[in-house]
């Protein structure tokens, strides 16, 4: 299908897209990659008045260390993800999620922020940032204000952003000493959206588990942690019954649903399988 007529604006500074939103309102949507906005709008599931290309303005695709933050801009790309030495050296988590998203042409275009944005509990990146423990920063007309991952996903495709605010980083703390980080999706084919997918990072503290996030692809209407997993494994050794205990507490409280993709029992299941491998290819790469 084509997707209805719209009015484009490329604007190129930040206040100028915000004033662009404000004035537009809610006829008015952002284009990062457009790999799930022109989709969408193909489908007919969107049919925004306006576009707002945001990739004309510059300092939104860097990825750099401040003090114990690494901070990744919203624009960055896929493939940017995938090759940062800073990201390879910090979290080889990066490089597992983006090789797994779509093929390289989706990988050249698609954004770490619209990826978020979007708030499809089929996108990898939530699961991810879940993990990590991340934040998002959100600039609108009075400025920029950082959201908590974990309340940064409200609903099934709904978001903590006004709707005149533009995602413009991701903030990420950077991993204390003997930690490591994992992830993998079942998928039914290379490049399709995860069947179950499980994202960890955890510290260690000799034989036990300091800390530990696990994040969830696509068995919830919204990205979610595996809480009831996390505070079981704190302050333990990762046993194979203590991570299996975690896996299973993981597959309880998630809430899958049965489509083309499997059936729910066949979800849970999987990701109980995942957590139990991701928690070991973590541990791996504990450093
Ligand atoms: C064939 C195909 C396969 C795919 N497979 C996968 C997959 O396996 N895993 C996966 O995770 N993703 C997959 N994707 C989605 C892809 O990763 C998208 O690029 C991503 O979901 C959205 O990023 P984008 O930069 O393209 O955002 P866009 O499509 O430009 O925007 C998406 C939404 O976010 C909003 N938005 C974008 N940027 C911002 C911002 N900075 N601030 C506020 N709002 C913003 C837009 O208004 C829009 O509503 C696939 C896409 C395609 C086409």
């Amino acid at each position: 299908m084509i997707a209805q007529s719209f009015n484009y604006e490329a604007p190129h500074t930040l206040t100028e897209a915000i004033h662009l939103l404000q004035h537009y309102g809610d006829d008015a949507k952002i284009l990062s990659g457009g790999h799930s906005l022109i989709p969408m709008m193909k489908l007919r599931f969107a049919s925004p008045a306006v576009l707002i290309d945001i990739n004309n303005i510059p300092g939104l695709s860097d990825i750099i260390i401040d003090g114990d933050t690494i901070k990744i801009g919203a624009l960055t790309r896929e493939v940017q993800l995938e090759h940062s030495d800073l990201l390879k050296e910090h979290y080889p988590i990066f490089a597992d999620v983006t090789k797994q998203i779509a093929d390289p042409q989706v990988r050249n275009r698609g954004t770490l922020g619209g990826n978020l944005a979007h708030g499809d509990a089929a996108n990898d990146h939530p699961a991810v940032m879940l993990a990590l423990g991340a934040s998002v920063i959100a600039t609108g007309p009075d400025g920029s204000r950082s959201i908590d991952i974990n309340d940064f996903f409200q609903g099934f495709y709904t978001t903590a952003l006004e709707q005149n605010e533009v995602l413009t980083e991701i903030y990420i703390p950077v991993p204390p000493d003997h930690t490591g980080s994992a992830y993998h999706k079942l998928e039914r084919k290379v490049g399709d959206y995860a069947t179950a997918g499980v994202a960890v990072v955890l510290t260690m503290d000799g034989d036990i588990c300091k800390n530990i996030g696990i994040g969830l692809t696509n068995v919830n209407a919204v990205p979610m942690r595996a809480l009831r997993s996390e505070e079981f494994l704190k302050g333990k050794p990762l046993t194979d019954q203590n991570v299996k205990e975690a896996g299973k507490l993981a597959s309880e409280d998630c809430a899958p649903s049965s489509d083309l993709r499997g059936s729910e029992a066949y979800k849970r299941d999987m990701g109980a399988v995942l957590v139990r491998r991701m928690i070991a290819s973590a541990l791996s790469r504990v450093k």
